[in-house]
């Protein structure tokens, strides 16, 4: 056997994992070798190799630790090192959802510098689908086979809770197995303090009983506070976002989290996110992954005028260095949709193990001016993830591996408590 072509057992790109070189050792020693050894440390820079080391030995890497990686330019170090991490939680397997999106209304109060989804009542592109012509797109997505609706909008000031009550209640009876992932943090402290004028927890306890299952991760942007005065001024602070988690994971829910990046933060607010969002989850175990998303520029204005897309380079680089930190996530998602789908399947040997879903008409970032199509079929999700080496497998609303069984149409199991 040549030693150049032993591979570990699971996914091998880039040709890192190959055993070189020779010594005395035979054949079979070499094969039990190639099965245990995860990196060639030769092929990682010097002053990586401690966090390198640290990462095989299964230990905790610091903030420090974490501004090293991001400052690297040896990518695919970095993505070897990554690697490590992502077949120990989730083997060769990558995820997708069939999921379907919508927003039932642009219309806000806030205005933050990087969205140009929001509108005021009177401006031209302000929209609020009615809650008839919601279950009417929703239940044409049923027959396609749509585990989830993922549902978030503006902090409207005018609907009433009523509306959002029965928009959940007949969600939930046009088809029960379907999951209800909705509203950001930022949209259950609204509708809890303008709205409901209830507590964070019966709001979100309100919620849930009218069909609700699982809250998003959006709204999180970068914790920083100077950051978020000059991005989203008036939006929750980052202890209010986690509040809301926190909350909500104590009432035995899931959600995700995410992070903006690529505007006017500096790395160590990058790690400082990472870090508040590792030390939540500690505290809960609530979260199943980790959504991050570079800034869309092509409609940004003021502070965020002049700001250059992040590169294919850094949105990798954030990728790996987000799967080597947060190693208490199980999960991490590159959404196409900000990357391009050649991107994200690329994103599958950085770290990555989901590629989030079909979506079925993305609005946030299309209307920021992303070029990325609106949906994805799930055989182009399927072929993407198998050109790159993985076994593609649906999910669900929790990242739990569905087999053909539990699809679409089928009962979900109950929902988790919190680990
Ligand atoms: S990001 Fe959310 S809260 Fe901010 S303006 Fe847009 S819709 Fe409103």
């Amino acid at each position: 056997m040549q030693l150049s072509k032993i591979r570990p057992p699971s996914h091998s790109w880039p040709p890192w994992f190959l055993l070189q070189g020779s010594s005395g050792l035979c054949n079979a020693c070499y094969l039990g070798l190639a099965l245990n050894f995860r990196m060639n440390y030769q092929l990682i820079p010097k002053e990586l190799r401690p966090i390198a080391e640290k990462v095989e030995g299964r230990q905790r890497v610091s903030e420090a630790d974490a501004l090293a990686l991001y400052g690297a330019n040896d990518l695919n170090a970095l993505g070897m090192v990554a690697n490590v991490v992502r077949e120990r939680k989730n083997d060769n397997y990558a995820t997708y959802i069939h999921n379907r999106y919508i927003n039932y209304s642009n219309i806000c109060i806030l205005s933050c510098q990087f969205c140009a989804f929001a509108a005021k009542k009177r401006d031209a592109h302000a929209f609020e689908y009615a809650i008839d012509e919601i279950i009417r797109v929703v239940g044409d997505a049923l027959p396609l086979g749509v585990t989830e609706v993922h549902m978030v909008g503006g902090l409207h000031p005018t609907l009433k809770k009523e509306w959002y009550l029965d928009l959940l209640q007949r969600l939930r009876a046009l088809e029960p197995n379907l999951h209800i992932k909705a509203f950001t943090a930022i949209e259950v402290r609204h509708l809890a303090q303008r709205i409901f004028r209830m507590p964070i927890r019966e709001t979100l306890e309100t919620l849930r009983a009218a069909g609700l299952g699982s809250i998003t991760g959006g709204g999180a942007e970068i914790f920083d506070p100077v950051v978020r005065d000059k991005i989203c001024r008036g939006k929750e602070t980052a202890a209010e976002w986690l509040e809301v988690h926190r909350t909500w994971h104590s009432m035995g829910g899931r959600s995700t989290c995410t992070m903006l990046y690529g505007h006017i933060e500096t790395l160590a607010q990058r790690v400082d996110h990472l870090r508040q969002i590792r030390e939540l989850q500690d505290e809960t175990g609530g979260f199943t992954g980790f959504v991050p998303f570079a800034f869309e520029p092509s409609q940004s204005h003021g502070i965020l005028a002049k700001i250059k897309r992040a590169s294919a380079f850094e949105q990798l680089r954030n990728l790996a260095v987000s799967r080597i930190y947060l190693d208490n996530i199980d999960h991490l998602t590159a959404y196409w949709v900000s990357l391009g789908l050649p991107l994200a399947q690329v994103s599958l040997s950085y770290g990555v193990d989901d590629l989030h879903g079909t979506i079925l008409e993305e609005k946030i970032f299309h209307m920021a001016g992303a070029t990325t199509p609106q949906q994805q079929t799930v055989a182009a999700l399927e072929h993407a993830i198998r050109e790159a080496g993985r076994e593609p497998v649906q999910r669900d609303s929790h990242y739990r591996r569905l087999n053909g069984a539990s699809r679409a149409g089928q009962p979900n199991e109950p929902e988790l408590v919190c680990a």
